[in-house]
């Protein structure tokens, strides 16, 4: 009675460990470092605190045979708890290092078990498998039904080994294959909850800044953008510039050829202005859809001319009014843009007056019957 009372409490308080190491070691390994220098130094803390957590269970089942007079099986609990640890840090961190320090700890672990002769064939086939927990960590702990038989031929070699090593005593066997499926099973969960809850953040992330239908950066990131844009430009003292531009009777298409085919339109004018933004002689230009059918453009270097700004505008323009559409009912059709463009001032007081003028230009290439660009205050003639 009293000594599976100690089983069981013993399981548990180390189950809780276990579930403590897990999840300190996914946590670990989501920490945003900047450096790579910085993210070597994680690398060598996770792998510390896996051997010391091998450790820490390797000297409490010490102890723990040692208070129960070497009894029978009191040892087991300990070796499935540290099994689980290898395993849950190979397939959890994809980084070599695991791999080499676990290779060296159980080197020292297989050679030192006493009257096992053969123990360099189990360590091999341990390598193996530690080998292939690691490469192929993605498909084996997608599925339960995967993961749990794998973490089973995983034990199989350390169980034998102990087995072996402790002359054929009674193991108790049920005990041990239920306790290695539940540790493996807990683990489980405790690893998908986690990954479940970080892909949830990251989606969550994506959508706050990236527009749904067209996949540009939303206005939020527009935003965000503008300001450091203009705060980088302040201190460097060399001027940024911003195109914006908006689909001339958007409505009128909608109202025509139907909402569907509206968003159609929007999703190939986001997609054009990528390529011809991709395609200038500047490597940072970022597009974005700040509003219905209103996209911006800043390019944060030195935009040095009028007339390169005009080129630009102009591209711009002709990409998005060369696009041809056609409706359900097999009309076809194309589009129009006003645009706007502008650089930032030196004496700008606000990281918004240079998107203000731009907007201001662009309303201007509408007043002038649209389908025209208005660069830095100069409205150009239709062509
Ligand atoms: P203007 O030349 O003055 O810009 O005229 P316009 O018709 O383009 O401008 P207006 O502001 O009157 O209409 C914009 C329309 O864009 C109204 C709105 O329903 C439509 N719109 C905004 N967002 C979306 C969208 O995501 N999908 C579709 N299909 N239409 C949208
Ligand atoms: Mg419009
Ligand atoms: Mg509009």
């Amino acid at each position: 009675m009293v000594a599976w009372g100690l089983r069981i409490t013993t399981f548990l308080t180390n189950l809780l460990v276990l579930v403590g190491f897990a999840i300190l070691y996914e946590w670990l390994m989501q920490v945003k470092l900047q450096s790579k220098q910085h993210r070597r130094f994680r690398q060598a803390y996770l792998v510390t605190m896996t051997i010391a957590f091998l450790l820490l269970f390797h000297f409490a089942s010490i102890f723990a045979m040692a208070a129960a007079h070497n009894a029978i099986g009191v040892g087991w609990t300990y070796l499935n708890f540290q099994i689980a640890t290898v395993m849950y840090a190979l397939l959890t961190d994809k980084h070599r290092s695991v791999l080499f320090s676990m290779a060296a700890v159980l080197l020292v672990w297989y050679w030192w078990l006493p009257h096992t002769a053969q123990w360099p064939w189990y360590y091999a086939v341990t390598l193996v498998l530690m080998y292939l927990a690691q490469r192929f960590a993605t498909p084996i702990g997608r599925l339960k039904r995967r993961y749990l038989p794998f973490s089973l031929v995983f034990a199989a070699p350390f169980i034998i080994m102990n087995y072996v090593s402790l002359r054929g005593i009674d193991v108790g066997w049920v005990w041990e294959i239920a306790s290695c499926l539940v540790i493996d099973w807990l683990l489980w969960q405790v690893h998908y909850g986690i990954k479940r809850t970080r892909a949830k953040t990251k989606l969550l992330q994506a959508e706050a800044h990236i527009d749904e239908l067209t996949q540009l950066n939303n206005f939020r990131v527009f935003n965000e953008d503008l300001l450091t844009t203009y705060h980088q430009s302040q201190l460097s003292g060399k001027p940024f510039a911003l195109f914006t531009f908006d689909i001339d009777h958007f409505k009128s298409i909608n109202d025509r050829y139907g909402h569907l085919m509206g968003n159609q339109v929007l999703e190939a004018v986001a997609t054009r202005m990528e390529v011809v933004a991709n395609h200038l002689p500047f490597k940072h230009a970022r597009c974005y859809r700040t509003g219905g059918e209103e996209f911006t453009m800043i390019i944060p270097e030195v935009v040095p001319s009028f007339s390169l700004a005009q080129t630009i505008a102009w591209r711009i323009h002709d990409e998005l009014g060369d696009l041809q559409f056609t409706s359900d009912a097999g009309q076809q059709f194309q589009i129009s843009v006003s645009l706007g463009e502008d650089r930032s001032h030196s004496d700008d007081q606000n990281y918004l007056d240079v998107y203000n003028r731009a907007d201001q230009y662009l309303y201007n290439s509408k007043r002038a019957g649209r389908n025209t660009i208005t660069i830095n205050g100069q409205t150009m003639p239709q062509r």
